[in-house]
């Protein structure tokens, strides 16, 4: 049976997922897994991508056989990306990532898998993340192993409207993120899965669980016998298969469970 939740019920949704954290930690420290897409970074400034209005109704999608092929989509790709940077590096850790690395420290939590590019999972403090999109903050070259951090190279294609070459081979520098029609890095999904079929308490936050592995790593959780939360803004297809379902601010939440750590 699904127990529902909304912004009514903070305190309660709080409680009851402290309870059953401490329960799972008491069994087996960390068997907590956080799943987490879009919908935990818009409290941090981030706009969620697929929102109206967002990054994708804006600009057209560069799929990465074209970005290989054509000199001129890789300046349209780098053109969208160098503006998106501008939201990725004024973000900061908000409080439910900030509450996810002491529950990592805390040696509750396993680790967190997440959809998203931001980078702030690392950067409040997690040091167990599994980034099945990439990140934003780092480069690569798809021709040689070169990789950097990513800000140098957006300062430098705003400045001049020029992509950079990899300064070591002279091929295509991309950003570390996974492109339309780019596979996922298959080690990452594969620990993805191992997390999810081990845990007792899979956290899916701010995913609406449509894409996959989202509308996966949920119900390979819920059906290896953990208990299944789902907390986002709206409904999800996996509800029915859940636990709890809290329909609430995630900041509100989680500010509520750091309160009683
Ligand atoms: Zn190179």
């Amino acid at each position: 049976m699904t127990i529902r939740m909304n912004a009514d019920d903070v305190s309660d949704a709080a409680a009851l997922i402290c309870l059953w954290m401490r329960e799972a930690h008491a069994a087996a420290p960390g068997s907590v897994v956080a799943f987490t897409g879009a919908g935990i970074s818009t409290e941090s400034g981030i706009p969620d991508f697929r929102s109206p209005g967002g990054v994708w109704a804006k600009n057209r999608t560069v799929y990465f056989d074209d970005f290989c092929r054509s000199a001129e989509e890789r300046h349209e790709y780098w053109r969208q990306k160098s503006a998106a940077h501008a939201d990725f590096i004024k973000a900061r850790p908000n409080v439910t990532h900030t509450t996810l690395a002491a529950l990592e420290h805390h040696g509750t939590l396993c680790g967190v898998i997440t959809q998203n590019i931001d980078g702030l999972h690392a950067e409040a403090g997690n040091a167990s993340v599994l980034e099945l999109h990439g990140t934003a903050r780092r480069l690569g070259c798809l021709d040689c192993d070169f990789n950097d951090h990513v800000d140098l190279w957006v300062e430098m294609f705003l400045a001049d409207n020029v992509v950079p070459d990899c300064p070591t081979c002279g091929g295509r520098l991309k950003h570390a993120t996974v492109s339309f029609g780019q596979s996922l890095p298959e080690h990452i999904l594969q620990k993805s899965v191992e997390w999810s079929q081990q845990c007792r308490v899979f956290l899916a936050l701010g995913s609406s669980l449509v894409v996959e592995p989202a509308a996966s790593l949920p119900r390979m959780a819920a059906a290896a016998g953990a208990k299944l939360m789902i907390l986002n803004r709206d409904q999800t297809p996996l509800d029915s298969h859940a636990d709890l379902v809290v329909n609430a601010s995630l900041g509100e939440v989680f500010t509520a469970i750091r309160d009683s750590m």
